[in-house]
């Protein structure tokens, strides 16, 4: 979102109001129409407002055609009527609604569990706006517990952080924020995410922690978080240098316990110190709400914790945000108990089929190589195939705009600079009945592109600051 400006110029533009939308008197109460960028004088009625609101709001694109996004567009009408009943209370206020503070300790009980905490019991977590406050208080606790066992050389020493070049922004901003340097491991070669020998070499006496992500959201792929604690133990052995492993689970922590039992990424692996996902990515619950969990409390140093009323005693809390809305919390323990977790097997491999049987209807087409198939996130990424010049992803992802499809086109980072793929999401809610308009639409516009005499140029820098 772009940190906004205030109006330019005084009055720069009034807003054109439809006579009609007045609610009793179409001349008398449309005699001024109000600034789009300054508060109105007066009021308008509730209708009029409602209607200008929804008029405008028709430009923005249909949330269920957008295959960028990651965040939940749809649920169920129970769990809208669920959250609009109770988009009034405030998660911070433990003491006034101390049963939805109960379900958010449910929650963090649940996923606990589900990511094998070795006494779920003893894991401390809590919810967040999403990922990347989860995220924030991750890379915080790491860096206090870091300061705290090197006392005798920080402040002075610089702090570090190591992930892979594919981290998501929010990793960046962690870094820029809690001054901490970051230390990224390059993409090479068909390696688009961390290597873990590469990771383990960039560790040093000043390294905080390494985030491995399940999965990377440049091609949905999962990182190999245990062989990245295996090289770790290996350092470990060699330096004595300890490293704990933060595993950023935004869409994966809530994918591989349901689909990929048997692979080992969560608590299981000793150096996972903690685990964030977003409880608006997969799972299933509308934005925003994320979850962050510690494997025990002494993954959380103590000082960074707040207390605050709850039932005549008091509530540990870890948040950036003191206000939040709790729907959406009450929103993921619904979910939780609704699907239970069978049900969200059945969601995630409903997904994963989507996206597994599009990347090969895709690929079928012979204009493109695929670089993953949608087989760990149900995400995948494309290319044009080399001998395809006379269009590029870009021109894809244009062409596919005019049939409603949002489907990015992005540029890798380094070493793959060259390299510019699509990206499909499939989330709850987009069919495979909607999977093949898509290709359908594709299909289509391949004669029309193959006969471009060129790609089209255009601003490819603009193209590449995508950022999900
Ligand atoms: C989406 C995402 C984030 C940020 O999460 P939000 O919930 O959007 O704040 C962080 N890391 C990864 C890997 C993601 O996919």
């Amino acid at each position: 979102m772009p940190l906004h400006e205030g109006p330019r110029r005084p009055g720069e533009h009034r807003m054109s109001v439809n006579p009609f939308y007045g609610p009793a008197n179409p001349v008398g109460d449309m005699a001024e129409a109000p600034p789009t960028h300054r508060l109105p004088d007066r009021p308008m009625a509730p209708a009029t407002a409602h209607q200008l609101v929804r008029d405008e709001l028709m430009l923005d694109g249909n949330a269920r055609l957008n295959l960028a996004t990651f965040v939940t567009t749809w649920m169920e009408p129970e769990a809208g009527v669920l959250m609009a009943e109770c988009r009034d209370k405030n998660m911070i206020d433990k003491d006034e609604y101390p049963r939805t503070a109960e379900l958010e300790r449910r929650c963090v009980a649940m996923l606990a569990d589900l990511w094998h905490a070795p006494d779920p019991a003893a894991a401390v977590g809590c919810s967040t706006t999403g990922s990347s406050e989860a995220c924030m208080l991750a890379g915080m606790a790491l860096k206090r517990r870091w300061a705290r066992r090197n006392s005798d050389r920080y402040p002075g020493a610089r702090p570090n952080l190591v992930m892979g070049v594919n981290v998501q922004v929010c990793w960046e901003k962690f870094c820029n924020f809690w001054e901490v340097e970051a230390r990224l491991v390059p993409m090479e070669g068909e390696r688009f995410h961390l290597d873990p020998r590469a990771a383990a070499e960039l560790c040093d006496e000043n390294t905080i922690g390494v985030v491995g992500i399940l999965g990377s959201t440049f091609d949905g792929s999962y990182e190999p978080v245990a062989e990245l604690c295996a090289a770790l133990d290996a350092l470990e052995e060699r330096t004595g240098l300890d490293i704990p492993v933060h595993v950023d689970g935004a869409s994966g922590a809530m994918v591989a316990p349901f689909l990929d039992e048997d692979l080992m990424w969560d608590f299981r692996l000793p150096r996972v110190a903690s685990i964030n996902t977003s409880g608006h990515k997969y799972g299933l619950v509308y934005p925003g709400v994320g979850w962050a969990l510690w494997r025990d409390a002494d993954a959380l140093p103590e000082e960074l914790v707040f207390r605050v009323n709850y039932l005549g005693g008091d509530m540990p809390t870890f948040a950036l945000n003191f206000s939040r809305p709790g729907a959406q919390v009450v929103a993921q323990y619904y979910t939780f108990l609704r699907l239970g977790r069978d049900g969200y097997r059945a969601v995630q491999q409903a997904a994963r089929d989507v996206a597994t049987g599009l990347a090969r209807r895709i690929e079928a087409l012979g204009d493109f190589r695929l670089l993953t198939r949608g087989d760990q996130l149900p995400v995948f990424a494309f290319t044009t195939a080399p001998d395809v010049s006379a269009y590029d992803v870009f021109d894809v992802s244009r062409r596919l705009r005019e049939s409603g499809w949002l489907v990015p086109a992005y540029t890798f980072p380094a070493n793959r600079e060259d390299l510019s793929v699509l990206r499909v999401v499939c989330r709850n809610g987009f069919s495979a009945d909607l999977a093949e308009l898509l290709a359908q639409d594709l299909e289509r516009l391949l004669p029309e592109l193959r006969r471009q005499p060129r790609p089209f140029t255009r601003d490819k820098g603009a193209a590449t600051s995508f950022h999900h």
